[in-house]
């Protein structure tokens, strides 16, 4: 039933659909950790909505809230309501005590991409500045503007998706180093690379509205930002006087381990970027966080018809308590410890584990030949498949699709993470099997 159903949706959708392509799968319910298939079958859900569900599938109690709300009140535009006033101040206590005060908080609709163009309207007027600077590798969104902002040059070139003004600098990726350099002797290069362009009288580049990156990049191959650039970023940015925005659609709501992954930095952005995990349930909600010197637009000057879904407010509410009440920051730091150990153990497979690296429960592993450097896309590819076989579904990301990545509810239990980890090892001992 669910291969009639995948058959019968691939002669209709555009061909455009991506998960279903490489997870064939067709899916009629689920709960917390857990997917049904049409067919009866249940996988354990180590992508989460694309790193969603913070609390697994269908967690009860937001989703009472929201079925309580639904009665109520659904679409709200951008009035006030209770539940908006709730889930403000639950949003903004997010954030650390320092930067709370003196932080707005602008309701976007509804997705992460909506809500990355926001910030680089928002930068943009401002700063009364154009140009953007953005990260090679990085990924912000599908629609023209975030797409240009995208430094994954395959899904950039069939669209020519550039916008004028975006300029884009090396990733701090130190386990790859774009500039060739090595950790311990690089003094941060990738960070006075970016300082000289930005202060270089001659031949340097117009001082931008705004410089975005992701702290993990996630479609990108989940690849941690290297701290000390970050720092030396944030220095250059506050002392030039250019807008920081984090883009935390995909590390923010929790999935690094604290609420946040710019905390794990040590820094304050200027904007911070939410989407995915906002609601916890999977109804859309996205917003950005902004230091209020930037709050210069004139009424109405960004609107949008769905800010004001009240259903994902009542759930976003609902579910940061429980994150709350239930540590759950603190099972991600213990989950994602027991996760990397059974990454770092397929290591003993193969030599084709060439890392292993992530932040809290945004988790990856790389696959590479030893002596070429090339992704290994195609044992990536069957390793994915053997996974789904045995009953466990993980995602694809980076270079050629050569890093398996893993966005396992922020609740997953030990026992899942066991499971999990049986699975992996015996998903790469058959792929590499394979003829
Ligand atoms: N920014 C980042 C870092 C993302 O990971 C994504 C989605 N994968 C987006 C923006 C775009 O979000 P959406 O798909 O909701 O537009």
């Amino acid at each position: 039933r669910s291969a009639q159903l995948l058959e019968r949706q691939s002669r209709r959708e555009s061909s455009a659909r991506t998960y279903p392509r490489r997870l064939p799968l067709a899916i009629r319910r689920a709960s917390g950790s857990f997917v049904e298939d049409l067919d009866g079958n249940v996988f354990l859900d180590f992508l989460s909505g694309a790193g969603v569900l913070s609390l697994g599938h269908n967690p009860p109690e937001p989703l009472a809230a929201a079925h309580r709300q639904l009665d109520e009140l659904v679409h709200g535009l951008d009035f006030p309501t209770p539940v908006k006033d709730e889930f403000t101040d639950l949003t903004l206590g997010m954030l650390p005590d320092a930067m709370r005060d003196r932080t707005k908080i602008h309701f976007c609709g509804p997705t992460g991409a909506n809500a990355v163009e926001a910030a680089l309207k928002l930068c943009r007027t401002a700063t009364g500045r154009e140009e953007i600077i953005a990260f090679q590798g990085g990924f912000h969104g599908s629609t023209l503007a975030t797409l240009s902002l995208t430094g994954l040059v395959e899904q950039k070139a069939p669209v020519r998706g550039r916008m004028p003004g975006v300029h884009f600098f090396p990733y701090p990726h130190c386990h790859d180093c774009p500039l060739g350099l090595k950790r311990d002797t690089c003094a941060v290069n990738c960070a006075t690379y970016l300082e000289r362009a930005l202060t270089d009288p001659n031949g340097g580049i117009p001082l931008p509205a705004a410089v975005i990156l992701e702290l993990v990049q996630g479609e990108g191959g989940v690849i941690p930002a290297d701290p000390a650039f970050v720092r030396r970023l944030r220095e250059l940015t506050r002392a030039l006087d250019i807008p920081l925005v984090v883009d935390e659609v995909q590390t923010g709501c929790g999935r690094t381990g604290t609420w946040f992954a710019f905390e794990q930095y040590g820094i304050e952005p200027d904007v911070v970027v939410a989407s995915k995990a906002l609601s916890g349930l999977g109804l859309p909600a996205a917003v950005i966080l902004y230091d209020e010197r930037l709050d210069t637009w004139a009424p109405g000057a960004h609107t949008g018809t769905f800010r004001g879904n009240q259903a994902a407010f009542a759930a976003g509410v609902a579910t940061i308590k429980a994150v709350r009440r239930d540590g759950i920051l603190a099972n991600v730091r213990d989950r994602a410890e027991q996760l990397t150990r059974h990454l770092a153990d397929l290591r003993g497979l193969t030599d084709r584990v060439a890392d292993v690296r992530g932040l809290g429960l945004m988790l990856g592993v790389e696959l590479a030949d030893p002596v070429t450097g090339r992704p290994a896309s195609d044992l990536a590819a069957r390793v994915q498949r053997e996974a789904l076989q045995r009953g466990l579904i993980i995602e694809l990301g980076g270079r050629e699709d050569g890093v398996l990545r893993m966005l396992p509810p922020l609740n997953c239990t030990a026992e899942e993470v066991e499971i999990a980890g049986r699975i992996l090892r015996e998903a790469l001992a058959a792929a590499l099997a394979a003829p």
